[in-house]
């Protein structure tokens, strides 16, 4: 049977002698794994369409499990995300994410868009740290993962404080922390942007800015919940973790050492 399809790649493996296997997210079949033959050839019409981030529309024969390509076009190449080190590592995350955490065959409309967003965004520099949250939030909802957020958990408060419970489900009120010792306590930022992202449409996201000490917590929270919950163990998680590490020793502060020493004239006069 023959399929036209949109769709975007989310994995990309070689295959045999110069054929690809190539893994796409489509609205409205999910997953569909596709053979591209000759896709490594260097004359081949259909190496791109084959490369990771592409987003095309894809003809393909498939009576198995298993398609082959027949024909496709190019709608959207995001080659940025291809380019030097930072975005293809953000953006392999994402595709990584979708891969492991969605069934094949589960349609997947909602989250086409959205990965189509997130590519999108990552494409024009917003800050990959808020892109990513959004969007990982977006795939836990998908894959029926939403924490609880607005009201305890256990008993349905929905004012007071509250701490954030991995194994409960989200929050937990003043009364009811006792059901989780791990449950933790996080800065009101944190809250605040977990609340908005957890109904936040990607592609309604605009330049948003926020303070490093709240990202921070934010990625530990999401990641920590995806591990209680997906438990994915991520390739290219393990890649960004290197790189985003390699990031903050390039920002790190001089040493002290390094700096002129303030004579006691400049300390009087910064007094006056
Ligand atoms: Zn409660």
């Amino acid at each position: 049977m023959l399929y036209r399809v949109e769709g975007i790649v989310i994995r990309s493996t070689d295959y045999g002698e110069g054929n690809k296997i190539i893994t796409l997210l489509t609205p409205d079949f999910g997953k569909q794994g596709i053979v591209v033959r000759g896709a490594k050839k260097l004359k081949s019409r259909y190496g791109a369409l084959a490369q990771l981030f592409t987003y095309g529309e894809y003809s393909y024969y498939k009576n198995n499990s298993l398609g082959t390509l027949n024909s496709g076009e190019i709608i959207e190449s995001y080659y940025q995300l291809r380019e030097g080190l930072e975005k293809p590592a953000y953006a392999a995350y994402a595709a990584e994410l979708t891969d492991r955490a969605i069934n094949d065959d589960e349609t997947a409309a909602f989250l086409f868009h959205q990965l189509k967003a997130c590519q999108a965004a990552l494409t024009e520099d917003k800050d990959p740290q808020v892109v990513l949250r959004v969007y990982e939030m977006r795939v836990v909802s998908t894959a029926g993962y939403a924490p609880i957020l607005d009201e305890c958990v256990h008993c349905g408060k929905q004012e007071g404080d509250f701490r954030f419970s991995f194994v409960a489900g989200g929050a937990l009120c003043h009364n009811c922390r006792h059901r989780d010792p791990g449950a933790i306590e996080l800065m009101d930022g944190v809250w605040k942007l977990l609340r908005l992202f957890a109904h936040l449409d990607l592609r309604r996201l605009g330049h948003i800015t926020v303070k490093d000490s709240t990202k921070i917590q934010l990625q530990l929270v999401m990641r920590k919940w995806m591990d209680t919950h997906l438990n994915l163990n991520l390739k290219s998680r393990h890649f960004l973790d290197q790189l985003e590490k390699y990031g903050e020793m390039l920002v790190k502060p001089k040493p002290m050492a390094d700096q002129e020493p303030l004579s006691d004239r400049e300390v009087t006069n910064d007094a006056d």
